[in-house]
């Protein structure tokens, strides 16, 4: 189950940017990802909210823009669209791509962390003179 992977990547990822900036609680996650990374959104979403359940991303919201695949063939120049299913024949001189410069991104393009909690009053120190 690739979602799950994925899904597990992401949320590891965001956990340690997490302890690294003292986030308390994660409030949103925006990722790109490529039309021909083979990722499903629906799954990836419930895949996530799995395995953020009970962490410090609980509650997340995922946001996935979906980046359209492009494909390039050297022989010609050209680079199309590839669309979905994709179409990896090149529309100038039939060769098959040589290239695919966008679509298969899995990339955290924003991580919002959860506004902490205002904070005590700090106690004030209190120091016993004898
Ligand atoms: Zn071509």
């Amino acid at each position: 189950m690739h979602e799950m992977s994925v899904a597990l990547s992401v949320a590891d990822q965001v956990e340690q940017a997490a302890r690294a900036h003292g986030a308390t609680g994660v409030e949103r996650v925006r990722l790109d990802i490529g039309e021909l990374a083979g990722v499903v959104p629906d799954s990836l979403h419930f895949c996530f909210e799995l395995v953020c359940a009970g962490t410090l991303l609980d509650g997340a919201e995922l946001l996935v823009r979906a980046v359209p695949g492009r494909a390039s063939c050297t022989p010609c120049g050209r680079e199309w669209a590839t669309g979905m299913p994709p179409d990896l024949t090149c529309p100038g001189c039939r060769s098959a791509a040589t290239a695919l410069p966008a679509g298969r991104e899995l990339t955290i393009t924003e991580v919002r962390w959860a506004r902490p909690p205002a904070p005590a009053p700090a106690p004030i120190p209190h120091r016993e003179e004898n």
